[in-house]
């Protein structure tokens, strides 16, 4: 077994307490880069869920009846206990995930933010008062934390996905059942034992992990005690969860896949769009729901971009995310391998010209080449599908109009990229673009303080900003004669 940088708990966390799962099952977690075993988790069964449900009810009314200053210090106190540990918490998320260290360390700084951002939201909540219009009485409309909360999360980012429900969802005043990423629960796993270490109270977060993510979560789904479900990761899941509300009429939150494009326009700075591109595309090795999904480049500057793109690529270093100067990671497993070889070899059956990569590398581990695409018409799968991996697919376009059709031709709507020199077109294209968040000359926009979310069906609700508390509160309206 490899060893861990960190100690992280393996058991559920219910009520307080480490504990087995019922019957004692386990699950291993796996080095991608290797597929060696890094620990074995407890694997909870569906009365393990609710008693975590039972947990959160049973500490929800004195949770959110805590001085929003208390709410706040925790979260601060768990925001700074991270940051002491980061280098630990980056190396275990790469033991875990895959993704390069850098990026890891990046992750830890941006999944620890959430925790700062809503310590300081926490203290912030409003509502606001005023006379009726017809006078004579006060209106009073004011946030209350909503009550239990499932959250679920992937695995791509398993410090950030956590935070960004933690930390808004108690601050609310919100007690919370956290369902992580069978892939990559040990990230999360450290960050609620951080939690404790900073004076959660019981019954305040608790964490199931498990194999059975469907037969785990349905009761709970069905359960008129839980009042949220706040999902993050593919839109198929996501529209199961949606049915699965529907009987109780349950508040949801659903941050599902992407289908990212990315416009380059000729007047674009060449330089300002090589560097946006590789981020947009490559940080976290394609598997993120913001990556750059479909290149758009307008005829004139395609050539000059595809010869930077390729020596780009040829630079990357494909290996162990620990490893110096490795830049791309293994993939999470072999279906997400799969996956891109199967995108690809569509994309070149149709009549894509594959000029870089396009091979999947000899294990151990899950690796694939970085790989280049050009001429891809517009009807290959990888236009509609997430590839969810290092491929950069390039098609030209002629006008700002067919630009905008062909990004708006997409069932998702999360995020969009644009490069050009010219500020009023920006303004312009970013007004017709049916997305959720647009990345001007740049490949990196998430930040704790936006909301992050999408459109269509990439989902509802926003995670972050002022916005992000909003989610995890309904309005209770008050009229008084006065
Ligand atoms: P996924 O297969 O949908 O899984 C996400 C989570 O849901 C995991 O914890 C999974 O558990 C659980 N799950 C799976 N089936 C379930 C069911 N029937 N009922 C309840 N829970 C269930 O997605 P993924 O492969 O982990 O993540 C990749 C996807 O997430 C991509 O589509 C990506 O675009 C999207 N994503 C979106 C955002 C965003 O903010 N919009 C951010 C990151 C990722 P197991 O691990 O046990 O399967």
């Amino acid at each position: 077994m490899t060893s861990l940088p960190i100690d992280v708990p393996t058991d559920l966390f219910i009520a307080g307490e480490w504990r087995p799962a019922t019957g004692g099952g386990t699950v291993a977690v796996t080095d991608p880069a290797d597929g060696s075993e890094l620990a074995r988790v407890a694997d909870a069964r569906p009365e393990d869920a609710v008693a975590a449900l039972d947990a959160a009810c049973a500490a929800q009314r004195e949770w959110a009846a805590t001085a929003p200053r208390e709410r706040s210090d925790l979260l601060r106190a768990a925001f700074e206990a991270i940051m002491d540990s980061a280098e630990e918490m980056a190396r275990l998320m790469t033991c875990e995930m895959g993704k390069p260290l850098a990026e890891s360390r990046a992750e830890v700084t941006y999944g620890a933010e959430f925790l700062r951002w809503f310590s300081e939201e926490a203290v912030r909540i409003g509502g606001r008062h005023g006379t009726r219009p017809e006078g004579g009485a006060d209106m009073v409309v004011r946030p209350y934390p909503v009550g239990p909360c499932l959250l679920i999360t992937p695995w791509n980012f398993p410090l950030a996905m956590a935070t960004r429900k933690l930390g808004p969802a108690l601050a609310a005043g919100c007690t919370t059942v956290l369902k992580p990423a069978t892939l990559t629960p040990l990230t999360t796993l450290a960050t609620v034992r951080v939690l404790e270490q900073a004076g959660l109270p019981r019954g305040v977060v608790n964490v199931v992990t498990t194999t059975s993510a469907s037969a785990v979560t349905k009761p709970l789904m069905a359960d008129p005690r839980l009042r949220k479900v706040s999902f993050t990761g593919s839109t198929e899941v996501g529209r199961i969860l949606l049915e699965q509300a529907a009987p109780t009429v349950l508040r949801t939150s659903m941050e599902l896949g992407g289908n990212a494009p990315f416009l380059v326009f000729d007047d674009a700075d060449l330089d300002t769009t090589v560097t946006a591109a590789m981020q947009a595309k490559f940080r976290n090795i394609g598997q993120a729901c913001t990556a750059a999904n479909r290149f758009l480049v307008q005829r004139g500057i395609a050539d000059a971009l595809v010869e930077r793109l390729t020596a780009e690529i040829d630079a990357l270093v494909v290996g162990r995310g620990t490893d110096e100067g490795v830049t791309i990671g293994p993939l999470v497993d072999d279906d997400a391998v799969a996956k891109c070889l199967e995108l690809t070899r569509d994309a070149v059956d149709r009549g894509a010209t594959l000029v870089r990569g396009g091979e999947a590398l000899d294990g151990p581990g899950h690796f694939m080449q970085p790989t280049l695409l050009t001429d891809v018409p517009a009807d290959a799968r990888i236009c509609a599908e997430e590839v969810f991996g290092p491929v950069l697919p390039i098609t030209v376009f002629d006008t700002e109009e067919e630009a905008v059709a062909l990004a708006n031709d997409t069932e998702f709507g999360l995020t969009s990229y644009l490069c050009t020199g010219d500020m009023v077109r920006a303004r312009r294209v970013v007004d017709q673009l049916e997305v959720g968040m647009v990345g001007i000359n740049l490949g990196v926009l998430s930040n704790a303080a936006a909301p992050f979310g999408g459109v269509k069906q990439s989902g509802l609700g926003r995670e972050g900003g002022a916005e992000g508390i909003a989610e995890y509160q309904s309005l209770r309206y008050t009229l008084t004669p006065l």
